[in-house]
């Protein structure tokens, strides 16, 4: 009896961190909350991969960037980390959606191999790891 239990535990929580990493996604591209008014005002970090330069647009800008780049939110959601942008500069598509650490500044790619995406490559430190701890 105690195992099944544990084993229910154990999907309750790998489906909860997977809510969490989508619902993170889907936070950074403005899916979420639906209508204009509840698009939190967060600047979306961008990085491009080739010259290692990253800067910041709005929710806004962000989506008006993707539909003249024909790009797809679902298309992100299946993918994140995946889908590259033009660079306005450079015209060349290495332009990825970064992460920028709350703690230490650092703009970097999210890793989803790992075990929390947007855990700092130089502080260790990870939004969603706090939010999971915070919930428990
Ligand atoms: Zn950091």
């Amino acid at each position: 009896m105690e195992g099944n239990w544990a084993k229910i535990g154990l999907y309750i929580s790998i489906a909860v961190t997977g809510l969490l990493v989508l619902g993170f996604v889907a936070e950074s591209v403005g899916l979420l909350g639906g209508g204009e008014g509840a698009v939190s005002n967060e600047p979306i970090w961008l990085l491009d991969t080739a010259t290692g330069e990253s800067w910041s647009v709005s929710q806004k800008e962000f989506t008006e960037m993707m539909q003249q780049q024909g790009g797809d939110p679902m298309m992100m959601m299946a993918g994140p980390g995946q889908m590259a942008f033009n660079n306005p500069k450079t015209g060349k598509k290495t332009v990825v959606i970064a992460e920028k650490c709350a703690k230490c500044g650092a703009v970097f790619v999210p890793n989803y191999t790992q075990d929390y995406p947007d855990r700092c490559p130089k502080c260790k430190s990870s939004r969603l790891e706090e939010l999971s701890k915070e919930s428990k």
